[in-house]
């Protein structure tokens, strides 16, 4: 992986160790010379994030609609900034430019990215991993929930494996770069009997 798209929060997150964890995330990508691609703000974890990365001297790419441009939350050092027309845009456009994704503590923001590639993922637009971050145990009631639902029959128990799960950056990263798809065709046609169409 060179480029590496984070989501994380617009807010700092009230214990300390969300500002630590961000800062030693952007080091250990530093280290693997994988540049971060973020959301282009300049405000919480995303701050922290860019800032890190620059000061050591990596590059880190934003993505950010017109609209948060003129409200003035996007950071303006940066390596590259892309500004585009609208958040769906934005969300397309981080896909492609990453080789992979994290997730990071967030809110709202976080969650709809992470939303989008967990989607994306089962329907194998792209073949790209996804891992959650979940020090502090932040994630456990989303994967709590994902887990249900694959207990009751929504989500596939192929897709809910295929989650990239750790609370070690380290683990995390060399997890992605081994990452390896689950075959489409055998979960289409299991969907397919249940609903008995051809
Ligand atoms: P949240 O998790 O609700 O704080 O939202 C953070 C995510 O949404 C980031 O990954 C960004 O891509 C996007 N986002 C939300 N607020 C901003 C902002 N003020 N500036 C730039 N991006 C933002």
């Amino acid at each position: 992986m060179k480029k590496v798209c984070i989501f994380c929060g617009s807010s700092m997150g009230k214990d300390p160790i969300y500002k630590e964890e961000a800062t030693k995330v952007a080091n250990y990508l530093y280290e693997q010379k994988i540049d971060l691609v973020y959301g282009g703000g300049n405000v919480g974890i995303m701050k922290i994030l860019a800032d890190t990365t620059l000061d050591l001297g990596g590059k880190a790419i934003g993505v950010i609609p017109q609209f948060l441009m003129d409200i003035e939350v996007d950071h303006k050092s940066l390596t590259e900034l892309h500004v585009v027309d609208s958040m769906q845009d934005r969300k397309r456009f981080l896909v492609e430019i990453s080789d992979g994704f994290i997730a990071f503590p967030g809110g709202i923001g976080t969650l709809d990215e992470l939303a989008e590639i967990l989607t994306i993922s089962q329907l194998r637009v792209y073949d790209k991993p996804l891992g959650i971050y979940n020090f502090n145990g932040f994630f456990d009631h989303l994967l709590k929930f994902i887990e249900h639902a694959t207990n009751e029959g929504f989500i596939q128990a192929a897709h809910y494996n295929n989650l990239i799960i750790d609370d070690d950056i380290e683990s995390l990263i060399q997890r992605m770069q081994n990452f390896k798809p689950v075959q489409m065709a055998h979960w289409l046609k299991k969907i397919k009997n249940e609903s008995s169409v051809n």
